[in-house]
């Protein structure tokens, strides 16, 4: 198990090339992708890593009660986020190693141990283990839809409010913290802040995901921003980097008010909308009512989960929240 982040981390146009050296003490992998990559790169992969390979689509995984795992010694998860969470699950259950080969850009999850899982329409996390690699070729990447790429950028912004609520639980509520990790994902934030390339952000989301690892839990990379947008996922769920991307400023703007980011609300807006990620109501397809109902089920959320929010701590009730929205341009 690996708890300290991929042995391995290749992110370059052609770097699928490298499974070859990677799978050679290997005979029989898995691979777990979708309809789109498999018609799509199947054949090079097969060219690629030089022994026969077993296909399973992740949205067959576990309807397909007649999958047979004899034989396979390695799993590779050759997608966007649901491949990869169910080459997570797949290597867990199995006891197998997983490859994470991203196809997208889109979160922090391409190489963390937690897999995303949607139960009765509520999504929940499970704790997995770790990739063994991360074999991000970024010619495959680069071709993803656009919007993937800014769901990725999404995730990683987000993180200027779950850091600094994360302190402000830490110093208030005494939640576990760690100075170490802290900076990890500080340095992945500030770095996409800058330079919003598809390496940087690729490096990025591995590092954010290695914090976690490292942690322990994902409260370095996730606040009241995340619960948000897990809330905002019961009615009507758009890309996860996008909804806690949106949800971001209005959580900024409290912790700018509790005295702990420096970090304006408007900076991020900015970032978000020179970039057309959604940043108003009618944009995300939700409006302010559903919006704080959201926001308070995302406080039940965080309270559920022992996490302090700054929305508690500052005890704000729906009439501010409402008029703080609509300064911020909701
Ligand atoms: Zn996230």
């Amino acid at each position: 198990m690996s708890c300290t982040g991929p042995t391995t981390v290749v992110i370059t146009d052609g770097a699928l090339e490298e499974l070859r050296t990677i799978l050679k003490d290997y005979s029989y992998p898995l691979c777990v992708t979708d309809e789109v990559i498999h018609t799509q790169y199947s054949t090079l992969l097969e060219k690629i890593i030089e022994v026969p390979c077993k296909w399973i689509m992740a949205s067959e995984y576990p309807k397909n009660s007649t999958l047979s795992l004899e034989g396979i010694d390695i799993v590779i998860g050759f997608g966007g986020g649901a491949s990869l969470d169910i080459a997570k699950l797949i290597a867990r259950d199995t006891n197998l190693d997983w490859i994470s080969v991203p196809t997208a850009a889109s979160h922090d999850g391409i190489a963390s141990e937690v897999a995303s899982v949607s139960h009765d329409g509520y999504k929940y996390s499970m704790k997995c283990k770790g990739p063994l690699a991360v074999i991000a070729d970024t010619s495959i990447i680069s071709k993803a839809p656009p919007k993937l790429k800014l769901a990725g950028l999404g995730d990683i912004i987000c993180k200027t409010s779950s850091l600094a609520e994360w302190k402000l639980a830490h110093e208030v509520k005494d939640e576990p913290f760690d100075e170490q990790v802290y900076g990890i994902v500080d340095n992945a934030l500030t770095s996409v802040l800058k330079d919003d390339g598809f390496e940087t952000l690729i490096r990025a989301e591995i590092d954010a995901g290695r914090a976690m690892s490292i942690f322990g839990s994902s409260r370095p990379c996730s606040g009241t921003e995340h619960a948000i947008s897990h809330a905002m996922d019961r009615i009507d769920s758009d890309l996860h980097g996008l909804q806690v991307a949106f949800a971001t400023p209005i959580c900024l703007y409290y912790l700018q008010e509790a005295g702990y980011t420096e970090y304006k609300p408007e900076v991020i807006q900015e970032f978000m909308s020179n970039r057309h990620m959604p940043t108003t109501f009618d944009e995300i397809n939700t409006n302010l009512a559903a919006f704080v109902e959201d926001i308070h089920h995302a406080l039940k959320i965080m309270k559920k989960r022992n996490r302090y929010s700054v929305l508690e701590h500052l005890g704000v009730d729906d009439a501010n929240l409402a008029s703080v929205l609509r300064d911020l341009g909701y």
